[in-house]
This record gives C-alpha cells, sequence and structure tokens, in this order.
C-alpha cells in the first residue's frame, strides 16, 4: 500500500506532514511512501533527503496513495484526485469546513482529523493539537523576549544590577505551560492564571507564580474549561488589570474548545501598560485574548506592542513538521494490520475509540455525527 505525503499548498503554511528520518517508520510497517515534489522545501528538506530515506518524489503521489498525510486540510481540486476509498489524515476543523468534509464524503474517502484525535492516554504520543502547541508555545515566549528591548534575567553586575522582566501569561494548557518554562529558563520573573483548578499546581510547577483572583475555577468536560458568563469575565477582567499593568511582557494562550477565544484582556487594560511593554497573544487568529490584536500583525496599543499569532507553529517548521510527523506515524501504527508475510495494510478498526472518534468520512458517510448534522442541516435548509 502507499503512503502519499502532500506539498501545503495553503497560504503562510511552511510544514510538511512527513520527514525524512521518519519514513523508514513507515517503509517498516510495509508502506510505500510517494512524497509531492518540494514538499519539505519551507522546511528546508530537500527531496534528495526523501529519496535517501526510501521515499520516491512523485507529482501524482496524491491521486495513486492510499493514505495521504497532509498538515493542512486537502484542498477541493486534490480531493477530487483521490482513488476511491483512498484515507487522509490531517488537520481539519471541522466546523469551518463543512464543504470540504462534503467532498470527501463524495469521493468515498476515509478522512480523519487530528484535533478530534481523544485526550486519552493512551493516544498521547498522536496528539497533535499538543505537540504543535508545544511549538506556540515555545516560541510566544521567545517572540516576548525577542521583542521586549529589555533584559529577561536579573543581571548582578560590577556596573550595577539589572532587574528581570515580569513576564504574566494567561491561560496556562499545553502552549501556556510552555510559555511559562521558557520565558523561566530565559530568566523572568513569571505569573500565571488560568481558569482551571488543576492549572495553579502546574504553573507553580514551572516554576512561576500563580495568580489567584479569588474566583470560582471553571472546569467543563474532558479537563477543558468552560466559557465564561460576562459577569465572570469582566470581574476577572477587573481583577487581573493590576497584573496586566505591572507586566513588560503579556502573554496570552487562552481558549475554550469549539469556541472563539475567550477575551481576557481589554485594549484599556494594555493601554495602562508601562512604555515599551509587550504583548503577545496566541489567541489572535481565533477571536484573541486582547481587544484589538491582530492575527499576523504587531500593532501598537498605547504604550504596547501588540504582537497577533498567526500559524504559528510554521514559524519553526523544522521541529513541528518533526512533531506532526510523529503524531501520524503513531496514528499510522494504530491503524495498520500486519499480515503474516510481514506486510502492513492500512485498516483501521472503527471498534478503537481513537479511529472512532477521529474519524470524519467513511465509504460515503460521514461519520463524525455532529458534522453529519451540521452539514445535513445545510442541504435540507
Ligand atoms: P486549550 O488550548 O483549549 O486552552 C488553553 C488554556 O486556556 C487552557 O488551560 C484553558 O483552561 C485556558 N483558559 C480558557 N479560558 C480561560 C480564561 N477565561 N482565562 C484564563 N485561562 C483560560 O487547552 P490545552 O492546552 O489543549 O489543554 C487543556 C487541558 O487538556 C489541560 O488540562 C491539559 O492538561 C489537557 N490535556 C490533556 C492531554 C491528554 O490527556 N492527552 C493532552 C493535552 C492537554
Amino acid at each position: 500500500m502507499k503512503i502519499g505525503v502532500a506539498k501545503e499548498t495553503r497560504d503562510g503554511e511552511t510544514r510538511v506532514a512527513m520527514v525524512p528520518e521518519l519514513v523508514g517508520k513507515l517503509t517498516g510497517l510495509g508502506y510505500e511512501v510517494a512524497v509531492e515534489p518540494d514538499a519539505g522545501k519551507h522546511a528546508l528538506i530537500a527531496d534528495a533527503e526523501f529519496v535517501a530515506a526510501g521515499a520516491t518524489i512523485d507529482h501524482d503521489a496524491i491521486g495513486t496513495a492510499d493514505v495521504v498525510l497532509s498538515v493542512q486540510p486537502l484542498p477541493s481540486d486534490a480531493v477530487r484526485r483521490l482513488t476511491r476509498g483512498a484515507a487522509t489524515i490531517s488537520f481539519l476543523p471541522v466546523n469551518q469546513e463543512l464543504g470540504l468534509v462534503a467532498d470527501l464524503r463524495d469521493v468515498g474517502a476515509t478522512s480523519f482529523a487530528m484535533e478530534l484525535v481523544p485526550r486519552i492516554s493512551r493516544a498521547q504520543s498522536m496528539d497533535a493539537l499538543s505537540s504543535q502547541a508545544l511549538v506556540s508555545g515555545y516560541r510566544c515566549a521567545v517572540v516576548a523576549a525577542g521583542m521586549l528591548r529589555r533584559f529577561f534575567p536579573l543581571n548582578m553586575t560590577a556596573a550595577g544590577t539589572v532587574q528581570p522582566a515580569q513576564v504574566v501569561v494567561l491561560g496556562a494548557g499545553v502552549a501556556g505551560l510552555q510559555a511559562i518554562a521558557t520565558a523561566k529558563r530565559l530568566g523572568a520573573v513569571v505569573k500565571a492564571y488560568d481558569v482551571r483548578a488543576a492549572a495553579a499546581e502546574e504553573i507553580r510547577s514551572m516554576g512561576a507564580k500563580s495568580i489567584d483572583l479569588e474566583l470560582d475555577t471553571l472546569e467543563g468536560a474532558g479537563g477543558y474549561a468552560r466559557e465564561m458568563t460576562e459577569e465572570r469575565a469582566q470581574l476577572q477582567m477587573d481583577r487581573l488589570a493590576p497584573y496586566v499593568a505591572d507586566a513588560d511582557a503579556l502573554i496570552t494562550t487562552a481558549a475554550v474548545p469549539g469556541r472563539t477565544a475567550p477575551r481576557l484582556v481589554t485594549a484599556a487594560m494594555v493601554e495602562q501598560m508601562k512604555p515599551g511593554s509587550v504583548v503577545v497573544d496566541l489567541a489572535a487568529e481565533t477571536g484573541g485574548n486582547v481587544e484589538g490584536a491582530v492575527a499576523g500583525e504587531v500593532v501598537r496599543i498605547g504604550n504596547a506592542q501588540v504582537w497577533g499569532g498567526k500559524n504559528v507553529p510554521s514559524s519553526m517548521p523544522g521541529p513541528a513538521s518533526k512533531l506532526y510527523a510523529q503524531n501520524l506515524v503513531n496514528i499510522l501504527t494504530l491503524m495498520t494490520t500486519t499480515g503474516e508475510d510481514g506486510i502492513g495494510s492500512f485498516a483501521p478498526d472503527f471498534e478503537d475509540e481513537i479511529v472512532d472518534k477521529s474519524c470524519v468520512t467513511h465509504d460515503g458517510a460521514i461519520h463524525h455525527e455532529p458534522t453529519r448534522a451540521a452539514i445535513e442541516g445545510e442541504v435540507t435548509s
């Protein structure tokens, strides 16, 4: 069976879904690996490296593959080139891609969305949201350190003492904790806040101070945060305002699954920050934690430079691709059955929770129930 690796075509996407060092894992499972020309170009991986690792370079890698791997969902024209019954594995934000999901159904593709892999212990090695959040969180802290025109660490020198930067991180999930760890490694004094009850201990374990706003915690399903009421949001902003005003660098990473990012900081709060302050909003693309932040741009609000994140993992395409490719190898391994001849074939077991929950379309039907309801609703209305 053949695995096809797509060249990404979306604007600003620099990652690639497979890296040469992991091709051997796929050939070891019994697959042939075909890569579209220049698929790794933006991640600084040459076609020759894929060939040296045992892959072929093939203009029609998508049209001849049994399983197609990509980072972003395939564009519609590529979906139309899939062989009937082929599988695709990629990020696939189903809410935003209803048309594409219908196309995948219509060509009979079995499609899997990496966002839908359940966050259970057994699936940790396949958790691409986490692997990419690790990259984003690190990058946020480095961007803040780079933009701030002062030291992060304390310096005690013969010429005097330079005080460390004060960094505030809002949202302490995978990305936020990595931002905290990175800012701490650079020597900043870090305070952080998250609405989940477990977060305070996680923040402290990274060496940061957990901000206590004396508000109820907001635990939702699966250990995620719940959305705030307007009243709770206002109270949280009022109580966070002095921490924001004191920060040299503010990093925001808060998200609630399936919702636009919660607004945590108003422009008026940013206006209270000191001259030279920086704000890094990782959630700018999904609605913004900070009022006025623009994805992919640096804007000035009051005294602060406000950086809005846009496809942040693409700013570190090498490591982001490698981590993502490892997630894919792990999920492919789960979906591969090895025959007595030692040759593997792609045979996802729909009794398996990971397969069942991450599958979007299969056998000409939409397997993911909420998406099926959304699309059928569209068709009948
Ligand atoms: P996420 O990207 O959905 O959200 C980022 C953070 O923002 C979360 O910590 C959330 O609590 C926080 N947040 C939401 N609203 C907020 C608000 N109003 N103010 C402040 N913070 C707010 O989250 P994530 O990084 O994907 O992780 C969320 C949870 O999932 C964590 O408990 C994490 O440990 C868990 N997790 C489990 C697994 C696994 O078991 N495989 C993997 C990754 C994450």
